[in-house]
């Protein structure tokens, strides 16, 4: 938030690239940081990589071959801030406000715009589209950051939402406890979410410096409201593209009680396509993760098809079929043949 203080504060830690990316590209893709998440990538080289500029976040080489919108989120609005694409499920941004600006965000678009929080009378939007379509069961509310919403319309959406029958889960997309972690102990968000019961949260943390004392005490509280936490990961070029660091992510976060839900390659968006993977090294490092750590502890590694077409989870391949049988592959790469079923078949 105090961003022309930020500044001043930390110019004399910017190396003369920094310095210049943050001249050249903050005009463009602004800056915005809380004091904690600020202090954090001051000891954290990845961390900092994900909130300092870039030089290459306006490569026009490079980011000519992204989109502001290649998920096509806005051409499927059905009204001012709910798009809807697959069957059971809608998005419902209802703001574009986060404290900190992490430089990979896929909804880069929304930076560039005034400063949106849903209205009272979109809230009705949203409501009335969601009564009228019985086969959306789950609703996602994301943002920018929710939790920074006027808390009482906040409350007010999520109850409403909650009171529709056909509406099984609401779910909520927030970064506030990894980087704005005094937020979530400080503010009423708790008081909300404890009166709630179709809620869960989605958090996301990226590397495992992210998960400091703070940040856990406040992954503890939205906890203690009794509410599922499922964590999703971006995988990045050069912060996370590692399988000991996506371990090491994955199993701290196991330990703080928070499912690794999806690992997502980056999305193809114009100012974050210098992160981007092949789609292979999702791959890889996840095949590499089933030899090391428990199923429970892997996301799906998944990748969202540009045009709006939807998310593909992408797990490698541990088996093929040879005529009646299976070959498997087991957790340490031995090959096994097993039967389809028994007794097997002509026997
Ligand atoms: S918190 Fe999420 S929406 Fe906000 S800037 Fe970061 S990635 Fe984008």
């Amino acid at each position: 938030m105090p961003v022309a203080g930020s500044l001043s504060r930390i110019f004399p830690f910017l190396s003369g690239e920094e310095k210049e990316a943050f001249r050249q590209v903050t005009p463009i893709y602004p800056f915005s940081t809380t004091d904690y998440y600020l202090d954090l990538a001051l000891r954290s080289k990845a961390v900092r990589k994900m909130l300092f500029p870039s030089l290459e976040e306006i490569d026009p080489v490079l980011q000519s071959f992204g989109e502001d919108d290649p998920l096509r989120e806005e051409e499927h609005k059905k009204t001012s801030y709910l798009t809807h694409r697959y069957p059971d499920r809608v998005l419902v941004v209802v703001t574009n406000y986060c404290p900190v600006l992490c430089r990979f965000c896929m909804r880069k678009r929304n930076w560039l715009k005034p400063r949106f929080f849903i209205t009272e009378e979109e809230i009705e939007n949203v409501l009335r589209y969601v009564s009228a379509n019985e086969t959306v069961r789950d609703v996602l509310i994301s943002g920018g950051d929710p939790f920074y919403l006027e808390l009482e319309r906040l409350e007010y959406l999520i109850s409403s939402l909650e009171k529709i029958p056909h509406v099984e889960i609401v779910r909520i997309g927030t970064r506030s406890p990894v980087t704005d972690p005094e937020w979530v102990l400080k503010s009423d968000i708790c008081e909300v979410l404890k009166e709630t019961s179709k809620v869960w949260v989605n958090v996301h943390y990226n590397h495992p410096d992210e998960i400091t004392e703070l940040s856990t005490s406040a992954v503890r509280e939205l906890q203690k409201c009794g509410i599922p936490i499922n964590n999703q990961t971006v995988l990045l070029k050069g912060i996370n593209d590692s399988a000991d660091i996506l371990e090491n992510l994955f199993r701290k976060l196991q330990s703080i009680r928070v499912r690794p839900y999806y690992l997502f390659r980056c999305d193809p968006v114009k100012g974050v396509l210098h992160f981007s993977t092949p789609i292979s090294k999702g791959i890889e490092i996840i095949r590499t993760l089933f030899r090391r750590i428990s199923p429970l502890a892997i996301p799906y590694y998944a990748v969202d098809v540009p045009g709006g077409l939807g998310k593909v989870p992408l797990m490698p391949e541990r088996y093929r079929k040879e005529g009646d049988k299976f070959v498997l592959e087991t957790f340490n790469g031995r090959k096994v043949i097993m039967e389809d079923e028994f007794p097997p078949k002509g026997e």
